[in-house]
């Protein structure tokens, strides 16, 4: 199958293309090349021409949530049937905005597994998935308000515990470990350095990642210390931090859209939170404010001093739309950083930092044909993102507008 467009991003940051096409046979990208010498070279070969569109790398979210529900209106109808066939619609939605790859980073206990259980046997159609099966808190951590109520987090405390948990979920079918370490609001540390060196160390020797979930305070300092693969949000953090995140080959995830969304779609007038505005948005209006505003004046400063940028969306408020990757590129775009590399971004870097770069990420012969393609030129125009005409994961098509 041959698939033209009038352009082409590939993903490596720089290269637009145009008058050309892509190969595709069974699941890989076999060839990409001028159209007139493609079209002479597999005479017979069934075409798909999309015209004025763009063809791209399908996008990575590499921070959701599949399973969460903990900040909605109707919690209490929540049980595990209820969770399962939520989170199975979050992940069918992700197709339609052009999202073939996830990485999960906390849902309840063996969730996500399941899930790709369930995918692998032919049940359901979703995204290719990672995941970290259950975010890792300390007794008391922000993330410890939720065990109570939900699996969704475990808690461990010191070296010996910290060491159970994660061969726990590695067990559990964990990709990669997640650490939930400093809330939005809450400035004081939670695991010691101690800890989370360990955590590192521990992680590290059984050949997986980590990431932690990093946003104010000390808790950025102390990640990049012990040496997270990526530190998630780091909302405040400064350019000597990101200089030091560079140095030690460490991913910045920034999550932009978490906090600027809520801030932008239920202000008012005066900047205060819209009446019908859900409670758990109004119990943090200040903090959204402050973030959206750190973002806005740091994220191209911080994007400069090279720090290795991937992105993802964590959107867990009630009323948020699904995986918005291209919503959080194109505030990317906003903040000064040039649309192909906001792309590269949300594709071929975040395939790096999964360590798949040599399977997918980018339109490039060899690589899976993880395809998506949106209206017109999205290389003018970041919001082309998000007008998705067709979306092909592993060769097969996955959702068509
Ligand atoms: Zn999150």
């Amino acid at each position: 199958m041959i698939l033209v467009a009038k352009y082409i991003i590939t993903g490596d940051g720089r290269t637009l293309l145009k008058d050309h096409a892509v190969r595709v046979e069974g699941d890989k990208i076999t060839e990409v090349g001028p159209l007139g010498e493609m079209l002479q070279k597999y005479p017979g070969e069934p075409v798909e021409d999309y015209g004025d569109a763009t063809i791209l790398p399908g996008l990575i979210d590499l921070h959701q949530h599949l399973g969460t529900y903990i900040h909605y209106s109707n919690v209490l109808q929540f049980n595990d049937f209820l969770l399962a066939y939520k989170a199975l619609h979050a992940a069918q939605e992700a197709f339609a905005v052009g999202v073939t790859t996830i990485r999960d980073v906390s849902s309840d206990h063996l969730l996500v597994e399941k899930m790709r259980q369930a995918a692998k046997l032919g049940y359901v159609d979703v995204p290719r998935l990672y995941h970290c099966d259950r975010g890792i808190t300390m007794t008391g951590g922000h993330a410890d308000q939720i065990t109570n109520i939900k699996n969704e987090c475990e808690v461990a405390d010191g070296i010996d515990e910290l060491r159970k948990a994660i061969r726990g979920q590695l067990r559990a079918g964990a990709d990669w470990i997640k650490v939930m370490d400093s809330h939005r609001v809450l400035t004081r540390p939670e695991f010691s350095q101690e800890e989370l060196d360990f955590i590192v160390q521990e992680t590290h020797r059984l050949e997986r990642k980590c990431c932690v979930h990093a946003g104010v305070g000390p808790s950025v300092q102390m990640s990049i210390d012990a040496g997270f693969d990526t530190i998630e949000h780091a909302t405040f953090m400064t350019e000597d931090q990101a200089k030091q995140m560079k140095e030690k080959g460490l991913a910045w995830i920034p999550t932009i859209i978490t906090y600027t969304w809520a801030a932008e779609v239920y202000a008012d007038e005066n900047n205060q939170p819209v009446q019908n505005a859900p409670q758990s948005i109004k119990n943090f209006w200040w903090f959204f404010q402050l973030a959206s505003q750190s973002y806005r004046d740091n994220f191209k400063k911080l994007y400069d001093t090279g720090v290795f940028v991937g992105a993802g969306t964590d959107m867990v408020m009630a009323g948020s739309p699904p995986a918005p990757l291209a919503m959080e590129l194109e505030y990317y775009v906003r903040y000064g950083v040039p649309v192909l590399e906001a792309i590269k971004c949300g594709t071929a870097n975040n395939a790096k930092i999964l360590d798949a770069e040599d399977r997918f990420g980018m339109i490039r012969e060899g690589l899976s044909a993880d395809i998506l393609v949106c209206e017109g030129d999205v290389s003018s125009d970041i919001k082309q993102l998000q007008k998705v005409k067709k979306v092909f994961l592993e060769g097969k098509c996955r959702y068509e507008a």
